[in-house]
């Protein structure tokens, strides 16, 4: 893949049209298979999108349910480094045959499209609104010098031994404290 190239997020229409036109009941599973960088919306790519949504023609319009697995770059919310993140949208939502928004904020458009990219950029939002980390043994900024932790290996605090220089310390720390240098 070239650097900055991604997949345009006018893939992530679907056409219903043939559904609508079927009865209440009908249903189509809709393999979702993006393994390159895609554009959801004009501030948010994904690395990868995976899994299948199940279309089922309703009353009311098109239910899309399934389970979508994300990889998406951000910064860890402790040391600030970027990760790719990756975790499971479940979705269940409902695409309204009309633009009535007492029933679904989405709907099918005229020419028979859904368009699951609002869907999606929502979803992703509600998800990452939570606090994400790099790795759950992720160490964090110091609050001291303001280093990534997790690289230059700097304790958080000031060592013990630093802040008691020249006093009397255990005996058994002092073991540690050979070993340590
Ligand atoms: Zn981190």
């Amino acid at each position: 893949m070239l650097p900055g190239g991604y997949l345009k997020k006018r893939l992530l229409r679907i056409q219903v049209g043939y559904l609508l036109s079927e009865g209440p009941g009908n249903a189509k599973e809709i393999p979702i298979t993006f393994s390159q960088r895609l554009q959801v919306a004009d501030e948010l790519y994904l690395d990868a999108l995976n899994g299948k949504l199940i279309l089922t023609r309703t009353k009311e319009g098109i239910l899309a349910q399934g389970a979508l697995q994300v990889a998406h770059t951000r910064e860890c919310d402790r040391c600030l480094d970027t990760f790719t993140h990756t975790f499971t949208l479940d979705v269940a939502e409902l695409f309204a045959a009309h633009s009535d928004t007492s029933k679904s904020v989405f709907f099918i458009e005229s020419n028979g499209d859904i368009d699951l990219a609002p869907l999606l950029r929502e979803e992703v939002l509600i998800e990452e609104s939570y606090r994400a980390v790099c790795n759950n043994s992720c160490r964090g900024l110091s609050a001291i010098s303001g280093n990534n932790l997790n690289e230059t290996g700097e304790s958080r605090e000031p060592l013990e031994s630093e802040a008691d220089e020249g006093l009397v310390i255990d005996p058994r720390l002092a073991v540690l404290k050979q070993l340590l240098s």
